[in-house]
């Protein structure tokens, strides 16, 4: 058991919470800001506890160097917005005037610094780097469970300097729920995976069919994999041609172990990707066996969203990582929300379900049907690797009970 929030004496101490403040931008604005909702219950408590809070995260790709783009000053604006309370800010997340941010706060304050990824030492978990993070606070807290599957200064380096490393209540929520699903699920156990690519997701299919899964309803391009290794044309459909023998031997593997192997039976298509310009694309829904070389599959159809929601009726427990099709573009957007319908119906009728990855997510969102979920994962990545059996460094290192 890791040591929790709740076990830390936080009154005047520098508390250093590692939060996923890692939202979409747009014009200087947070789009979704579901991620910064999600850590308030810890930096609340911590601020009703007395402590001098200091709140650190990564925000998109700036690859070490500083890119305005990147800059985490919009979320500062929002989050004092959400708090009714002034959120001090730092351009930096080391150094002279991190530490002189620090040295103002008083208790109850709360600080958030500047994008960790704007410098390179943050993702090499450098050692120097962490000790400088390190240097700022008392206690640490990770909240992050989005970025816990990677080792950096923020998540791994900098609890070897500091006297106690803590999970947060979103962190504690999350380990709980998968951790709950991964050693001892209801069954029938249902798992749905879409998404673009096959290879990043056969660790985690190879572990739920260890673990005992008993359907696996495959969508998004991923299915195109399996169809095409089973003998189906999908014409100009994303397939990943190096994971076809990987593709039949997984699906061997579930139907041995008496696995409900479900794949789509129509499809929404086009005859192209990029539209001619000025030219209508057009768009209809046909069995996969009418699929000729010329057509590109983006959605799956509505029969085969019924025969889903079919293999959700009895469910007790549902994991669903990963869109069924190009959600970004509607009407492709039509069965992956048709899927959030379903799950959601299965949660009314008392299964357990656990949402995870950011566009399964924002479906469930659109679909309108979020707060019916029994938990909506934070993580993309950690949620599959965690979700795989893997130990995610940034829990590993942790201080234990
Ligand atoms: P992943 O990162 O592997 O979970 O893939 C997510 C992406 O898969 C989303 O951006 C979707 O647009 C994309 N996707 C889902 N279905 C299809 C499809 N049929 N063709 C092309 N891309 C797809």
């Amino acid at each position: 058991m890791k040591l929790s929030v709740k076990d830390l004496q936080l009154q005047s101490q520098r508390v250093f919470i590692r939060v996923d403040f890692n939202v979409p931008i747009k014009d200087g604005k947070v789009g979704d800001d579901s991620r910064i909702k999600a850590s308030l219950p810890t930096i609340q408590y911590a601020i009703e506890h007395g402590a001098r809070v200091i709140l650190a995260s990564h925000l998109g790709r700036p690859k070490g160097q500083r890119v305005d783009k990147y800059s985490l000053r919009p979320v500062v604006e929002h989050l004092s917005q959400l708090m009714g309370k002034q959120i001090a800010f730092v351009e930096d997340c080391v150094g002279a005037p991190a530490e002189k941010a620090v040295a103002a706060l008083a208790d109850g304050d709360v600080l958030l610094l500047q994008n960790l990824r704007f410098r390179p030492e943050e993702e090499k978990n450098d050692d120097g780097f962490s000790q400088q993070l390190a240097s700022l606070c008392d206690v640490y807290v990770n909240d992050a469970f989005g970025t816990a599957h990677r080792a950096h200064a923020s998540t791994v380096g900098i609890t070897r300097h500091v006297s106690k490393a803590a999970a947060g209540f979103l962190m504690e929520k999350e380990l709980e729920y998968l951790g709950r699903v991964i050693t001892d699920p209801e069954h029938p156990f249902v798992a749905i995976l879409g998404g673009a690519k096959v290879s990043d997701k056969i660790p985690v299919i190879n572990a739920l069919i260890d673990r005992g899964v008993d359907k696996l309803l495959i969508g998004g391009a991923m299915a195109y994999t399996f169809l095409k290794a089973e003998g189906f044309t999908v014409g100009k459909s994303l397939v990943e041609d190096s994971m076809l023998q990987t593709a039949l031997e997984i699906k061997k593997r579930a139907e041995e172990k008496g696995i409900q192997f479900l794949v789509p039976t129509d499809h929404q298509v086009v005859d192209s990707y990029e539209p001619v310009k000025g030219e209508k694309i057009v768009t209809k829904t046909i069995p996969i066996e009418f699929t000729n070389i010329g057509l590109v599959g983006m959605d799956v159809g509505v029969e085969t969203v019924g025969h889903f929601a079919s293999a959700l009726a009895d469910a007790r427990t549902i994991i669903w990582n990963g869109p069924m099709g190009v959600f970004e573009e509607p009407p492709f957007d039509e069965g992956t929300v048709g899927v959030a319908k379903a799950v959601a119906e299965a949660a009314d009728r008392g299964a357990t379900v656990i949402v995870g990855g950011g566009d399964s997510v924002s479906a469930v969102s659109r679909a309108g049907v979020a707060d019916r979920i029994t938990h909506i994962s934070t993580g993309g990545g950690a949620t599959l690797e965690f979700l795989s059996g893997d130990e995610l460094p940034g829990v590993a290192a942790l201080s234990d009970k």
